[in-house]
């Protein structure tokens, strides 16, 4: 088995916000010469995540950040962090660090309305995405 191991950085405008990073997990697969396996998407972040879901509806990612937003609102008179950004750790927490896709005839294997995501929850910042593929 042969383990390839690369990043790419991410720069988000807002923030919360969702970007699409579908097209850049899948160059770093073709530019590894794995043809079948699978990669590990991994954020080393402790304000943003990695999640699958829906990318044909914009109107998905903002509704999934607006429940995330109910889930874990930016301001809590219970929260103790000193840093403020209490809520993105938790929505981080929430939606996880890393997602595992895998990898058939040099493609992801990702249903037609499914693309995978950078989730922002503190920024605008610049972030960095590590994907790790495994497999011959
Ligand atoms: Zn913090």
């Amino acid at each position: 088995m042969k383990i390839v191991q690369m990043d790419f950085s991410v720069s988000t405008r807002n923030r919360c916000q969702m970007i699409d990073i579908t097209g850049q997990v899948g160059s770093v697969v073709a530019e590894s010469g794995i043809e079948n396996g699978d990669a590990i998407v991994y954020c080393p972040h402790t304000t943003a995540a990695i999640t699958i879901n829906e990318n044909a509806d914009p109107t998905v990612p903002q509704d999934i950040l607006l429940s995330l937003a109910e889930l874990a609102p930016h301001s809590n008179p219970g929260y103790r962090h000193f840093e403020g950004n209490s809520d993105a750790h938790c929505k981080s927490t929430l939606v996880g660090c890393s997602e595992q896709v895998l990898i058939k005839d040099g493609a992801l294997v990702l249903g037609s309305w499914q693309g995978v995501f950078f989730c922002e929850f503190d920024g605008p910042r610049s972030r960095r995405v590590i994907v790790q593929v495994r497999g011959q």
